[in-house]
């Protein structure tokens, strides 16, 4: 019963979206890893992990959207070639996230605004399997916690405590190995001083 739910999420039609930027005029040259069976078939075995209380709280409570595209965030100024860890990674955020422009493409009310998770090119194209899995779960979680910052204007230690919450509650979740290749990933690949990553909680935790 619960797979079926994971299933009747993913096809429908509002709730996962997917495009290769080719009309946003930022194409990716791996435009089949953005088709709807392609995307679908990466999520599936991942939101089958999660806790069918959490993600019928992500479905019900949230109205949880995926979209999948290769369009960058904005403002981005690097050659075509280049994938940059904040402009083509993947970020959640309830209503639309300003600085997006694919988020305009996406219709809501504005009252009562879905949370829209955007997977990025990074992972969509880069990620071997156990990061994609990870930031999925990770960003399921800033959904989960209701991370919303709404009109407010973060400082970084508001960031890293809500990046360190998102953590660590994937991790009580069961899920710390593929959150640990996450963090590593990114850690390693793509460290920037603008690129706030969460801190894994101790082994103990
Ligand atoms: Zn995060």
């Amino acid at each position: 019963m619960f797979a079926g739910d994971v299933d009747a999420f993913l096809g429908d039609p509002a709730r996962l979206l997917a495009d290769d930027g080719s009309d946003l005029d930022y194409p990716s040259d791996k435009p089949h890893l953005y088709t709807l069976p392609a995307v679908r078939e990466r999520l599936r075995p991942v939101l089958g992990l999660l806790p069918a209380a959490v993600f019928e709280c992500l479905v019900k409570e949230r109205k949880l959207v995926i979209l999948a595209s290769a369009s960058p965030c904005e403002p981005w100024k690097g050659s075509p070639g280049d994938v940059d860890p904040i402009a083509h990674g993947s970020y959640s955020a309830r209503g639309r996230y300003l600085h997006d422009p694919v988020m305009f493409r996406l219709e809501f009310s504005a009252l009562d605004p879905p949370w829209v998770m955007k997977l990025g090119r990074i992972d969509v194209e880069l990620a071997p399997p156990d990061v994609f899995a990870g930031v999925l779960i990770h960003e399921c979680m800033h959904v989960y916690l209701d991370h919303n910052y709404g009109p407010l204007n973060p400082d970084r230690a508001a960031i890293q405590q809500r990046e360190d919450e998102a953590l660590r509650c994937a991790c009580e979740l069961g899920f710390r190995p593929q959150t640990a290749a996450y963090v590593r990933y990114y850690s390693e690949r793509f460290a920037r001083p603008d690129l706030i990553i969460g801190r894994l909680p101790s082994n103990s935790s």
